[in-house]
């Protein structure tokens, strides 16, 4: 298959992935961290199996930009820009967030992890492929288009967000430590997932700012993916700590839900 087709098809299946995952997790929470439970199979060290799922995501994008410029398509100044903002994300995910997490003897299933490597290799062509390799050419005037500058915005927002509320929950335990507690601060004040409300944020961001089927693709797989996640957690604070949990906190749309 051509490489546009490939596109036009990688696109399809994430839009009918993110469907699929929606009502799935709607049904059944992902077993991992606090909703782990046994007969999901093989499983791997936890921060090895995050670092392992994630690092497609920071390859792929890449290799689009070396494809191209081997068949003659120079990415412009602002394609390396959004390249950049992309692989702050993901390095911060694939190797900074692993590895400042509290040392502990968790395992990871090993068939998320497969799903995750599956999803963002097709994640990272889809947006490779729209920055490096299709039609889109942002020149300069991009970065004083009210698009760029608004998703921009709200992108850094998102990222801020979930950086900040990642920081806060590791906090909550000391090295070693595996228990859970009730979170407070930031964003925390509103939510019980501000971590997962930073990211669907984040790549809306990335969405308006890239302004791209692709980018859009992402932002309703994140949301598809941590919407249901973070009403499972809601519903768990809520069971694990009866009476403590503050009452007015919503599970990821402040003051709504
Ligand atoms: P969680 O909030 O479940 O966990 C993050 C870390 O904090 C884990 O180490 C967890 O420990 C710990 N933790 C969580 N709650 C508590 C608590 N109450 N007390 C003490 N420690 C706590 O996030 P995820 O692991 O699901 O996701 C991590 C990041 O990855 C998030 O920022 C999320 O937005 C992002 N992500 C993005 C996705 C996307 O589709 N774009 C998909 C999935 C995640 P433990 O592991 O022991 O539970």
């Amino acid at each position: 298959m051509e490489a546009a087709g490939a596109y036009r098809f990688s696109i399809f299946l994430l839009f009918v992935f993110a469907a699929v995952v929606f009502i799935v997790l709607m049904f059944l929470t992902a077993p991992y961290g606090r909703h782990a439970r046994p007969g999901w199979g093989f499983s791997l060290p936890e921060k090895r199996g995050r670092q392992i799922m994630e690092s497609p995501a920071v390859i792929v994008i890449a290799a689009c930009l070396f494809v191209g410029w081997d068949r003659g398509l120079t990415p412009s100044f602002v394609s390396a820009l959004l390249l950049l903002f992309w692989e702050v994300h993901y390095i911060y995910r694939t190797i900074i967030f692993p590895s400042r997490m509290r040392e502990g003897k968790k395992q990871f299933p090993a068939l998320l992890v497969l799903f995750a490597i599956i999803f963002n290799t097709f994640n990272g062509f889809v947006n490779g492929y729209h920055l490096f390799l299709g039609h889109a050419r942002y020149d300069l005037a991009w970065l004083l288009d009210p698009r760029f500058i608004f998703g921009t915005i709200v992108f850094v927002a998102g990222f801020a967000t979930h950086v900040n509320s990642d920081r806060l929950l590791r906090a909550l335990r000391a090295p070693g430590e595996t228990g859970y507690s009730i979170p407070h601060g930031g964003m925390f004040r509103y939510v019980s997932s501000p971590n997962y409300l930073g990211e669907i944020i984040q790549w809306i961001g990335w969405a308006i700012l890239t302004w791209s089927i692709a980018g859009l693709a992402f932002a309703a797989f994140s949301f598809a993916n941590l919407f249901p996640r973070a009403l499972a957690n809601h519903r768990w604070y809520r069971r694990q700590f009866p009476g403590e949990y503050p009452e007015e906190r919503k599970a990821i749309i402040p003051f709504l839900l």
